[in-house]
């Protein structure tokens, strides 16, 4: 019965409204919603610490840019600045100034146009929590979030997050530390959400209306002096092998972009000069630690499937079977009730075996944790005392040391505090040696135990190379 009212009622205006409404759609009604920046997507993103640092992966970008034709864009997480001066007079801030100017122009010679600075501090340690402490960890890491979002990598190549000896820059692995945090968190849409929230008209300049982006392979490199601990983790590239396109082989290519870095690599002028037989003699050189031949790229995390040592754009494609997520064991060890008390090695390798947990990366770690530090300075040893319950505890800490070290603090009987986890260190002064009595030493092993109620509670090792210079542990 109302139904046929209604009907009945307004049959004359339903047809007039009906007139007007095709009158509207014979318009042009579509309207083009814009798009992503295209001229900002990357096939690879390189994510590093100094002006230089792409230096690192030159021969294989070179390839990848000139003879499969991919787009590769790059973030300095600092513009240096805390190191020497090998070619003018300036240094601090004003070198820093130059760097940028220096990695601009390197990166141009590959054809690299888009690259940014963020705003890390160049950090002079080997322990990566100095860096991100000094960086600002979470400002910066929002900041290349957005560069991921921005450019929208297939890949991100990164320095290795861990602690290896060798030239062994904490900046080093705090890019790496940032860049696989990135790699999660870009396609999470509640990690910095402002900057994946759509534009407004209304207080438009707050809301950035980026997307959510999950790049598909993080690769790792690393400075480490034993590079064949590597081999195996990744795909390996031969840095001799002649680039079709160019017609030079890619070592040559990145020599050649790194010319720029004047400030840091004087001598690339010399190595371009070098004819082609003494560049061989110079790449079999055995002390050659510029880059090693073939190079490998440990796979960190890949969201395809396929095999560690495929191509690095193998499977990616609009067919890529994309998995995800990560099936990792939970981090840290279980302090069990049974043995209540456990002594570990904190710092940076406590931090590294959380980190590669959380974040299920898989990368090569040292057979036993390692490092190289200036001889004739103090080593410090950080231990993180771990309970089952947070009950206060006396216990007895105890170093052995190569003979000629001597231990400094950090030895004796200690009461902890009411809580579950205590950190401490052990600090050891080590021996000056001349620079060529340290050419022949081996790396020594400093063992540190610690017991409860005459109880053993654990031991940790720790292998020290002395060198003549390293940077400040
Ligand atoms: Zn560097």
């Amino acid at each position: 019965m109302r139904r046929l009212l209604v009907w009945a009622g307004i049959p004359v205006m339903v047809a007039i409204a009906n007139v007007n409404l095709l009158q509207a759609q014979s318009a042009p009604a579509t309207q083009t919603v814009k798009g992503p920046d295209e001229r900002m997507k990357a096939d690879i993103l390189v994510v590093v610490a100094h002006p230089d640092d792409e230096g690192g992966v030159t021969p294989y970008l070179a390839r990848a840019i000139y003879d499969e034709h991919k787009r590769v864009a790059v973030v300095f997480l600092t513009r240096g600045g805390s190191g020497g001066n090998d070619y003018t007079r300036e240094h601090g801030p004003a070198l820093a100034a130059i760097r940028e100017q220096e990695a601009r122009t390197a990166c141009a010679k590959l054809g690299i146009r888009n690259v940014w600075f963020l705003e890390g501090k160049d950090t002079a340690s080997q322990n990566v929590l100095n860096s991100l402490a000094n960086w600002g960890h979470g400002a910066n890491l929002e900041a290349l979030l957005r560069i991921v979002r921005l450019t929208r990598p297939e890949v991100i190549i990164t320095w290795l997050p861990g602690v290896f000896i060798g030239e062994n820059h904490g900046d080093h692995q705090a890019a790496g530390v940032l860049a696989t945090e990135a790699f999660d968190l870009a396609n999470d849409p509640t990690s910095f959400p402002a900057q994946v929230a759509g534009a407004t008209k209304r207080l438009e300049v707050y809301l950035e209306n980026l997307t959510p982006w999950q790049p598909k392979k993080l690769y790792y490199f690393s400075d480490a002096d034993d590079q064949k601990q590597f081999a195996g983790t990744g795909p390996a590239y031969s840095i001799k092998e002649v680039s079709p396109a160019q017609k030079k082989s890619y070592v040559r290519l990145a020599l050649e972009a790194a010319v720029p870095h004047l400030t840091q690599f004087p001598q690339a002028q010399q190595f371009q000069k070098m004819t082609e037989e003494q560049f061989e003699k110079f790449l079999d050189d055995p002390n050659n630690t510029f880059w090693p031949e073939p190079m490998t790229l440990t796979l960190g995390k890949s969201r395809i499937k396929g095999e560690i040592a495929a191509d690095v754009f193998w499977g990616i494609g609009p067919q890529a079977e994309v998995i995800a997520r990560d099936e990792c064991k939970p981090s840290g060890e279980v302090v069990e009730p049974s043995a209540p008390v456990k002594m570990a090695l904190a710092g940076p390798w406590g931090f590294y075996e959380a980190l590669r947990a959380k974040a299920c990366i898989h990368v090569p770690v040292a057979k036993e944790p390692e490092i190289e530090i200036k001889a004739g300075t103090n080593l410090l040893v950080p231990l993180a005392i771990k309970r089952a319950t947070a009950k206060a505890l006396d216990i007895v800490i105890e170093a052995k040391t190569p003979s000629g070290w001597k231990v400094v603090s950090g030895q004796g009987t200690f009461r902890l505090p009411e809580e579950a986890e205590t950190d401490l260190f052990v600090e050891i002064a080590t021996p000056d040696s001349s620079t060529e009595e340290l050419k022949k030493i081996a790396a020594q092993q400093v063992v540190v135990r610690a017991s409860a109620g005459g109880t053993s509670v654990g031991e940790v090792k720790l292998k020290v190379l002395l060198k003549a210079s390293a940077l400040a542990q």
